[in-house]
């Protein structure tokens, strides 16, 4: 199975995406996890550091993947879990979805590509071109991260978007949401109302998992010293048993920017009415 989690930046799809891989290696799967973004962070809870690159790998071999070997690339992480960062073109220049590519055909070359049970692709969620969407290319599932405001849900509608394009030539589906840092719920009920799609999981804003960040550890290792933390690792449990059932998902149909604009400007509206207290800044939502 290939997963690839998007969502606006920091949404905390790295975070999720690197407890859900520990949670599918606890239920006995083999996994690596391939950072696709450029901030090649994506796997630091894992490892405990940033490992090398694989551009940065494959530009110091000057290009001959023949003189690459597994271990330069892939590091292993914490429970079992192998950790590759793609890195990024030069800023501003070149493609992202080149750098995917060339992951991915250096992994094929190694032998690597088909021997996990899952691979789990993090990818960046903020430039909406054809490069970003290359994971999707190589995925059976889209999970996209989220929280109850209007720039997150607007980022998930476009990689809604995507989701239907690519799935018309590959067999990928949307796995779901998944709610992160927000106690409410009420815009993403709103929004799955109308463009139908799961929620997996809906998790709150956590200090421990913010801390979890600075420590580069995951919930799952810092749990292993305080068990009050386990809760938060059932959370990305419930996630990884959903997706090991291979869930139908959906392919989603995206909401036009102005009806996603009108559904969630409503919101606001009636909000602040009841409350008397519309506030300009809430207009900017207002498409007339
Ligand atoms: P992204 O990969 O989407 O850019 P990250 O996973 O790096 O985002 O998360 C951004 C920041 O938010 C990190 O410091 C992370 O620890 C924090 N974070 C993520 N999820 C939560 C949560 N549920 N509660 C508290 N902090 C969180
Ligand atoms: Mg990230």
């Amino acid at each position: 199975m290939k997963l690839s989690i998007y969502g606006k930046g920091g949404i905390g799809k790295s975070t999720t995406s690197c407890n859900i891989s520990i949670a599918l290696a606890r239920r006995g799967k083999k996994i690596l996890q391939i950072g696709c973004d450029p901030k090649h962070d994506s796997t630091f809870t894992l490892t405990g550091f940033l490992i090398p690159t694989i551009i940065d790998t494959l530009q110091s071999k000057d290009y001959h993947y023949e003189n690459i070997w597994p271990e330069d690339v892939i590091y292993q992480g914490y429970g079992g879990v192998d950790c590759v960062e793609a890195g990024g073109p030069p800023a501003g220049a070149g493609c992202g979805g080149y750098v995917v590519g060339e992951t991915v055909k250096l992994l094929k070359e190694l032998n690597a590509f088909y021997e996990y049970d899952i691979i789990v692709f993090d990818v960046l969620g903020d430039v909406v071109c054809g490069g970003f969407a290359a994971p999707l290319n190589y995925s059976d599932y889209c999970i996209i991260i989220t929280d109850n405001g209007f720039d997150a849900l607007f980022a998930a509608n476009r990689i809604v978007a995507s989701v239907r394009e690519k799935s018309r030539t590959h067999p990928l589906r949307l796995a779901g949401l998944v709610g992160n840092r927000t106690k409410k719920r009420d815009l993403i009920d709103k929004y799955v109302e109308i463009c139908t799609m799961p929620v997996l999981e809906v998790l709150p804003l956590i200090e421990d998992i913010r801390v979890s960040r600075v420590q580069g550890k995951t919930l799952f290792e810092m749990a292993e010293l305080d068990k009050t933390l386990r809760f938060i690792c059932d959370y990305y449990l419930n996630i990884a048993d959903q997706l090991l059932t291979y869930p139908e998902g959906v392919i989603p149909k995206e909401l036009p920017d102005r009806e996603l604009f009108n559904l969630l400007s409503d919101f606001y509206l009636n909000f602040n009415d009841s409350k008397n207290q519309i506030k300009e800044t809430n207009l900017d939502f207002i498409i007339v």
